[in-house]
């Protein structure tokens, strides 16, 4: 199909913002194009029997909160079934019990050890869950007047802070201390830096607001269910179509390329004005991760039974440990103990692997396009919460930097963020502008996660480019108008 001339549309990419980007224009009418290189749609939402017949692998992302509560997705009443684990998450530490995320605020601030931790936690992460879809909007539309501005304010007061500096002012006990600290290294940012208290707090909000679930079978199913939605509105989508150049592409008034700034130049060849081109070489990756994903005969054996309740882990230990963890990495070195970010799917959906066997993966953080082996030190962190877990190993598959780019190109030197998510890059993504998704090539916008708001399946960065396109773009679109090669 593609080659042929008749579409309004084309899409570049099927991750989640090139999917619900697609489903934008095709719901205003747009004729719609979706062209993916991989043989399988939906980016960071593929699932697949990587380890042994039988068990299912989500290659990128498993737990969806924001696929729950943007607006993206919210209306959409998509065909996928939801599945929660009994716990949100769970952060082990040695020598107690593991502290645990539940959906009720009261319930996880009685687990954090003291009355004032306790109050400190009603009245961080649970006002933000409180604030409701009026603070998700408005974090999810940074450049957008916002649509709650006084739930945002008093977010924005402690979110503005470290992740170190407010946990510190939060508690006075660890257990609230490095709760906070593993729920914001989900950033990838340096824990002592401007913004990483925001990241945590939002997200230990929705844990209380949606929940932390997973997709029953696979995140692929997510995937799956966009696309039908995309077809059912009239578009086409292709896969293993590798987009080389524009001029690859049919003519069509709009363009959106689900793509982080290297291979929008790439793909841009010399068209972007020298100015522009010259801001996107300047765009700055982050961290990338080493990940690994196991088959297991049996649960993980943690130290604390509860932490089998939580699809999502978070080993590190205390904050000082993970802050100095995320601080290694920053500085473009390897931590002997880093933070694991740990998933289990059976918590929540024990379909992904066979009758009594389990699926897991985790992955930490390295320096961008490393190629050190982490496999010892990710399982030495979950042997310390949980003994005896190598034996349970019934095969393993590792995904160093280079391999995480090579199974998709936009997770460049193994950044899985769509580029550094620091305060620096929070709203300039891939520049600064009122429009960064808008490009100078009539037709032509950004949607990939190197946008804002950045990183994680909540498809807001097609919205917002698609919106942007329907819009004119601040330009009108000339629907009839081709962007081909020059
Ligand atoms: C290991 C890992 C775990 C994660 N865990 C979570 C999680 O649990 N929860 C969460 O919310 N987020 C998670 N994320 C992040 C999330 O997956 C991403 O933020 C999200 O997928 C970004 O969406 P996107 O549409 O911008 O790009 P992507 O999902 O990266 O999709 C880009 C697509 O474009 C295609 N493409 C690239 N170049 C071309 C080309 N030239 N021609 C055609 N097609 C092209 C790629 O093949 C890919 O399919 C995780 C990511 C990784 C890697």
């Amino acid at each position: 199909m593609a080659g042929a001339d008749g579409f309004d549309a084309v899409v570049v990419g099927s991750g989640p913002n090139g999917l619900i980007g697609a489903i934008t224009l095709a719901e205003a009418g747009l004729k719609v194009l979706l062209l993916e290189a991989a043989d399988e749609f939906g980016g960071g939402l593929r699932s697949a029997a990587l380890t042994l017949d039988g068990f299912t692998h989500d290659m990128c992302a498993t737990v969806l909160p924001l696929a729950r509560a943007s607006a993206a997705f919210r209306d959409l009443a998509l065909d996928v079934e939801w599945s929660f684990p009994q716990v949100q998450a769970a952060h082990p530490l040695d020598g107690q019990d593991a502290v645990l995320v539940h959906r009720d605020v009261a319930e996880t601030a009685a687990g954090l050890g003291s009355a004032r931790d306790e109050i400190a936690w009603q009245q961080s992460a649970g006002a933000t869950a409180r604030a409701g879809y009026g603070l998700v909007d408005s974090l999810l539309s940074p450049l957008s007047v916002p649509r709650a501005p006084l739930r945002l304010a008093r977010y924005g007061v402690l979110g503005a802070l470290p992740a170190t500096v407010l946990a510190r002012a939060l508690f006075g006990g660890e257990r609230g201390r490095g709760l906070l600290a593993g729920m914001a290294a989900h950033s990838m940012v340096d824990l002592r830096a401007p913004i990483t208290g925001g990241y945590g707090l939002l997200l230990a909000g929705l844990a209380h607001q949606v929940g932390w679930p997973v997709v029953r079978g696979g995140s692929a199913r997510l995937a799956a269910a966009l696309v039908a939605r995309l077809t059912s509105l009239g578009g086409v989508a292709e896969s293993g179509h590798l987009v080389r150049d524009l001029s690859d592409l049919p003519p069509a008034g709009v363009i959106l390329l689900d793509l982080t700034p290297s291979q929008v130049l790439a793909v841009c060849g010399g068209r972007l004005p020298g100015g522009y081109a010259r801001r996107l070489r300047r765009f700055r990756y982050g961290p990338g991760v080493f990940k690994l994903d196991w088959a297991l005969s049996g649960p993980v054996p943690w130290k604390d039974p509860a932490v089998a309740l939580a699809a999502t882990v978070h080993l590190g230990g205390t904050m000082a440990e993970i802050a100095a963890g995320e601080a290694e990495v920053a500085a473009g070195r390897h931590p002997e103990r880093p933070y694991v970010l740990t998933v289990q799917p059976c918590a929540a959906d024990p379909s992904r692997a066979p009758a009594g066997r389990h699926v897991l993966w985790a992955y930490c953080h390295v320096p961008n396009g490393s190629t050190v082996d982490m496999t010892t030190a990710i399982e030495d962190q979950i042997e310390r919460f949980a003994p005896g877990f190598r034996d349970l190993i019934l095969a393993r598959v590792a995904h160093d930097t280079a391999a995480m780019q090579r199974h998709n190109p936009n997770l460049v030197g193994g950044d899985i963020a769509g580029g550094f998510s620091g305060w620096t890059q929070f709203v300039s993504r891939p520049l600064l502008a009122p429009h960064p998704w808008a490009t100078p090539l009539p037709g032509v916008y950004l949607c990939s996660a190197s946008t804002p708001p950045g990183a994680a399946v909540h498809g807001m960065g097609g919205y917002h480019a698609a919106r942007l396109a329907l819009a004119g773009g601040g330009r009108a679109v000339r629907r009839d108008a081709t962007v081909r090669s020059g």
